[in-house]
């Protein structure tokens, strides 16, 4: 007697094609992951990174300026309420958190589509990211996808580094999924001694509550701390030398006095 039972053809037929299906799934699937990472693929971008106060900002405007004497629309995205959000100079054009968690059913695609419904046969304008840092995988998708429908290049502004000197996650895919053709590294004044090479961002606790402790460098930590939940630090940009020393008594008095 036959001790294996015969797997009858109609289900043998089934399931090799539930194979066959599982193969064209994993092939296709592949190939969309390659054409989104390849190289040749890749979107041209810009990326200008430093620390704290090395004037990324301040180059993001000179950029966006030039850009619109050039004669194109630009369109600003902050992911933070930083000055030039707060001047509200640019107040048609800046995207926050704030003013995206008031639609929240959109996606930073469609909030990017819906500002360029601009006269028909205009030019697509040019994407300018301040604290690109903080960018969230969905969203640099998001603008990866738009860059490309747009053939537009897209130019990022950030910190490099966090404060325990890993790369920001934001920044790496970026560099992944975009063609950096121009990268700019900024450097500011070290806070402590003053070194024009500053390169990195530390971050001191800084509290009402545990004043004793003010002044200190944190060594673990969140890397992101969500303003409005105590926020009981500060940060400051340092050179080498100074990375991982605590902030002077003198130094922390004046930059944490009111102005
Ligand atoms: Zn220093």
């Amino acid at each position: 007697m036959n001790m294996f039972k015969r797997i009858p053809k109609t289900s043998a037929r089934a399931t090799l094609g539930k194979i066959a299906l599982i193969c064209v799934i994993l092939m296709t699937s592949s190939y969309g992951a390659k054409e989104s990472y390849g190289t040749k693929e890749r979107i041209s971008a810009s990326l200008t990174v430093g620390p704290m106060f090395s004037g990324k900002s301040a180059k993001l405007i000179d950029d966006m300026e030039s850009c619109k004497e050039s004669g194109k629309t630009t369109i600003m995205i902050s992911y933070c309420q930083t000055p030039i959000v707060r001047s509200r100079k640019y107040p048609e054009i800046a995207i926050t958190p704030q003013a995206l968690s008031g639609k929240e059913s959109e996606s930073l695609y469609e909030t990017l589509e819906s500002y360029i419904r601009t006269p028909s046969g205009g030019e697509p304008p040019e994407i300018f990211v301040d604290e690109c840092q903080f960018m969230t995988v969905a969203d640099i998708a998001d603008i990866e996808r738009f860059s490309r429908k747009h053939n537009i290049s897209i130019n990022f502004y950030g910190l490099d580094m966090d404060f325990l000197t890993n790369p920001w996650p934001a920044i790496q895919n970026i560099e992944g999924r975009f063609n950096i053709q121009k990268l700019t590294k900024l450097t500011s004044t070290c806070s402590i001694c003053k070194d024009p090479t500053a390169k990195y961002t530390a971050r001191y606790h800084f509290s009402v509550e545990h004043p004793e402790i003010n002044g200190e460098r944190c060594r673990t930590g969140d890397l992101i701390v969500i303003e409005g939940s105590g926020h009981p630090f500060i940060y400051q940009p340092v050179c080498e030398d100074c990375l991982w020393k605590d902030l002077p008594f003198a130094l922390l008095e004046d930059i944490t006095r009111p102005k």
